[in-house]
């Protein structure tokens, strides 16, 4: 999976990024935040945590009858979460890209995780989904509009 794009109206794209259960617990959300920011991507909500199963119910409503799912309430239930929000440049695309997946290298999920049912991540799959999980995980006032200032330095200006 790559990320790329040109499209103006994607400068503004946000996605939903959570520090799953394991990530704190294994110390491991300073490197996952680090990873976003030097990419260049804006943070613009963040916080910590105790997840119920009616938000991971809405969070996963796709996957509630996978055979793994009482496993997967188990696991988001099982301590708290870091959720928060980027915003950048084809952002759900780029931070899908960058999650990847356990077995693949030189992603989140790769360089921090050995096991899918305990895989660190997760980032919202389109823009559509993102829109959707953002209104599951946050009240709309907890989201900041801050102007960052690398714009021209990061972005062609
Ligand atoms: P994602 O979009 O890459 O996160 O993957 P999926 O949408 O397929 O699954 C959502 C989440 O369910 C994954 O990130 C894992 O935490 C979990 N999951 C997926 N497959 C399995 C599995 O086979 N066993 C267990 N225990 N968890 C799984
Ligand atoms: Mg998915």
């Amino acid at each position: 999976l790559r990320c790329y794009g040109s499209a103006p109206s994607e400068l503004q794209e946000k996605t939903l990024v959570l520090a799953k259960p394991d990530a704190v617990q294994r110390r491991l959300v300073g490197s996952i935040i680090q990873r976003f920011e030097r990419r260049g991507f804006k943070l613009v909500a963040m916080k910590l945590l105790q997840v119920d199963q009616g938000l991971v119910d809405r969070h996963y409503q796709e996957l509630r009858h996978k055979p793994f799912y009482p496993a997967l309430v188990a696991y988001m239930t099982s301590g708290p979460v870091v959720a928060m929000v980027w915003e950048g440049y084809n952002v759900v695309r780029c931070t899908r890209a960058m999650v990847g997946d356990t077995d693949s290298v030189g992603t989140i999920r790769g360089d921090l995780s050995v096991h899918i049912s305990r895989n660190v991540v997760h980032a919202s799959d389109s823009v559509e989904t993102a829109q959707r999980e953002i209104d599951f995980w946050f009240q709309r006032d907890e989201l900041v509009n801050w102007e960052s200032r690398d714009w021209g330095h990061t972005y062609r200006a």
